[in-house]
């Protein structure tokens, strides 16, 4: 063997001082530990959406409960909206760069040269005596001031009064929420969400959660109930988190009666409004209000989506512990795709996350249809995907059940599991992708969907560029990210989950982890450790190589050496005489390094153990025996290279000269004596034409070109030019 050259790197070594250290409030097997605790926001809320001018102004009051062990003297509540005040900007998550000929919307969410008043208004803060409390806001958060200290184990009740202007959506980049305006009917799609000001987490890790919504991270919420009171138009229908409580005053007769019946449809949607409704409700343009009661329990978030052009279908989803109402909503302009893929996508969303992880809980799930994107809330996702003129390409139709599958899966991963987004986006992103890719492999099988494969393009790029899927999500580049976080943690599971564990192991130990975390908030190291605990696998190797390093996988099968023992020609009787016995194989140039197998397997020298070399044994190997059993076989020693840096297993295929094929796989630990090269010696039966490694494309490989023997010969440019003469 080759003598090192290069520093070992300790890519087996634990992973315990990069990660969080357990504590009594998580464990080191990475559950839940004995002193976890959790705060809690109820909220009652009471909200106008006044279609005139464009603005939701609101009341609420908060219950907040300290079940930490500290005192509270100020609380943090979130301010999102104030996120696209002049002034308050993003924080640069924008590319801030003129290019020439840049759109008039990318100029837009530039220099934001269309002043719009955006932000909250805050009309007052009193507590449960309805005295003032005094508040300071940074941006996106407010500091609530509290009147007397939040002790330990005790609740505290406040009420806050607000107003803002609902974006227009097509004027913000990352405008997850806002309205749309329909020219044609002159009306609006409004979807709502960040809306009310909501209570920051604190926790044993964070303290206050209270880092500025710079848009790219996402939301760091506490759990509770809610009860929602929404004035609309009279004619607007309305979707929200939670279940309606008041049907008889806001739905017709005959929308309750086919409600009714959906929730005996297990086999397909009921329109609830079908579209001749809708394009009648659409000129009605009412100016009288009605008010949509909801309750919602045990949510981390609430929004709702308010139109008069919605359509309206549902049915019943049965899962074994749950019968959940799948629904969507659109305008016309979504037929006729959404009318026939929609729910059916929300259904095959529900099966798939469930069996996985655990059954939904909730009892609706509801998909909207909106512009350009997909954004997840409990029980309510806004997702893009419109068809021109009634047609959709097969890749926008795909990409539109995707999204729709993408947002539903949401609710298990954040919105149960309900890990901090604006920390780690690849938490919820990553785990999320995995499984919704899970379900379009299984329930779309025609449908293109994330492989290894996939991600090779990212992991080959710029290495100045990339960041670690530990980065934080602010931190990642708008160029980046959707690799980054979405697409490089789902093929890190995919190969766990394939390759590295098994099926089997793996998909008891991520339901472990869901179902230990749900309802509560999970961070890396809880996730780590509990697929290490459950599987009795140590994955530190693969943690550290695929969330904290931008390695890549190159392997190279840079050398394979054939040998071949004729026990014929071996003088076995002579052992006594000579301690080394010659065995004859029909090769030549040992030394010569081979480029394929014509010349032949080599030459070698089998030595009978002499005695010393038995030390204290008494007992003797069969040499006979032993020699015996290689004969005629074929000895081969592969040498493979680590060029990319990631430790993996290695998958090794044999092609026989027969045509046959056989499969060898070595675990990633063969890498933990030598972290740059490997050899290993594997006895064939048959003749070997051609090896190659990873040959189902399971780890990644961004170079198959040198994974092969024998060696597939590049032409050289010259030889490349005179081939085009
Ligand atoms: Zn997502």
């Amino acid at each position: 063997m080759k003598a090192q050259t290069q520093p070992w790197q300790g890519k087996f070594e634990p992973i315990d001082h990069m990660i969080k250290p357990p504590n009594t409030y998580r464990t080191a097997s990475g559950a839940p530990g004995r002193d976890y605790w959790q705060q809690r926001a109820n909220y009652k809320i009471k909200v106008i959406l006044d279609e005139s001018n464009n603005t939701i102004s609101g009341e609420e009051t908060i219950t907040y409960y300290n079940n930490s062990p500290d005192d509270l003297s100020y609380l943090w509540i979130q301010l999102e909206q104030n996120v696209n005040k002049k002034g308050n900007e993003d924080f640069g998550s924008i590319n801030n760069t003129i290019k020439n000929g840049m759109t008039s919307r990318q100029m837009q969410f530039l220099t934001r040269a269309i002043d719009f008043p955006a932000g909250y208004s805050i009309k007052y803060v009193k507590d449960a005596d309805g005295n003032h409390i005094k508040t300071m806001i940074n941006n996106t958060m407010m500091k609530v001031k509290l009147n007397t200290l939040l002790k330990s184990g005790e609740s505290t009740r406040f009420s806050i009064a607000w107003s803002y202007p609902i974006t227009d959506r097509s004027m913000y980049l990352l405008s997850r929420e806002g309205y749309e305006y329909f020219p044609s009917d002159d009306n609006t799609i409004y979807l709502i969400a960040h809306w009310f000001p909501r209570m920051a987490v604190y926790n044993d890790t964070e303290g206050w959660q209270n880092q500025q919504f710079q848009k790219l991270g996402e939301f760091a919420l506490e759990f509770g109930d809610y009860d929602v009171e929404i004035t609309v138009p009279e004619d607007h229908i309305v979707a929200a988190t939670g279940l309606l409580q008041n049907s008889e005053s806001v739905l017709s007769k005959t929308q309750r009666k086919r409600l009714d019946d959906a929730r005996k449809s297990f086999d397909k949607p009921v329109m609830i409004i079908t579209q001749k409704e809708a394009e009648a409700h659409e000129k009605q343009k009412s100016k009288k209000q009605k008010t949509w009661k909801f309750s919602a329990k045990n949510v981390r978030d609430f929004a709702f989506a308010s139109s008069r052009k919605f359509m309206w279908d549902a049915q019943a989803v049965k899962l074994p512990t749950n019968t959940v109402m799948a629904m969507s909503l659109y305008p016309k302009e979504g037929l006729p795709v959404w009318q026939e893929e929609s729910t059916k996508a929300v259904r095959q969303a529900l099966e798939v996350y469930s069996e996985a992880t655990f059954d939904y809980p909730y009892p609706v799930a509801i998909s909207v249809n909106t512009s350009n994107i997909g954004m997840e809330f409990p029980m309510i996702s806004f997702n893009g995907g419109r068809p021109k003129n009634g047609k959709i390409s097969d890749g926008a139709k795909q990409g539109m059940i995707g999204t729709i599958i993408h947002e539903v899966g949401h609710n298990w991963f954040p919105m149960i599991v309900s890990s901090d987004e604006r920390k780690w986006m690849w938490m919820d992103e990553g785990l999320n992708t995995f499984l919704h890719q899970r379900t379009l492999a299984e329930r779309y099988p025609g449908f293109n969907s994330v492989t290894p494969k996939s991600i090779v393009p990212f992991m080959s790029g710029d290495k100045n560029i990339l960041r670690p899927i530990m980065t934080t999500s602010d931190n990642e580049l708008m160029s980046q990210f959707g690799a980054n976080f979405y697409l490089k943690p789902t093929v890190g599971l995919q190969m766990l989950r394939n390759s590295i564990i098994g099926k089997e192991l793996f998909d008891e130990a991520f339901k472990e982890y869901a179902n230990r975390w749900k309802y509560k908030h999970p961070n890396p190291a809880d996730l780590f450790r509990t697929l290490e605990d459950a599987t009795a696998t140590d994955l530190d190797w693969f943690y550290r190589g695929w969330f904290f390093t931008t390695d890549h996988v190159d392997m190279e099968l840079s050398q394979v050496k054939w040998f071949k023992v004729y026990e014929e020609n071996s003088n076995i009787e002579d052992q006594n005489n000579s301690s080394k016995v010659k065995i004859d194989a029909s090769g030549k140039n040992v030394q010569v390094q081979a480029k394929d197998f014509s010349s032949g397997p080599e030459m070698i020298t089998m030595n009978t153990t002499p005695d010393a070399a038995y030390g204290q044994f008494l007992s003797r190997i069969d040499e006979p025996k032993l020699r015996k059993q290689l004969s005629g076989k074929n000895i081969y020693e592969i040498t493979i290279k680590n060029v990319g840096g990631l430790v993996m297993p290695v998958t090794i295929e044999w092609a026989f000269t027969d045509g046959s094929k056989e499969i060898d796989i070595i675990p990633a630990e063969v890498w933990r004596r030598n972290e740059y090269e490997i050899q290993k010696t594997f006895i064939k039966e048959k003749k070997v034409k051609e090896v190659n490694l990873d040959p189902n494309f399971e780890y990644a490989d961004t170079n198959m070109k040198n994974n092969s023997f024998p060696k597939v010969e590049t032409p050289s440019q010259f030889d490349a030019f005179k081939n085009t003469k």
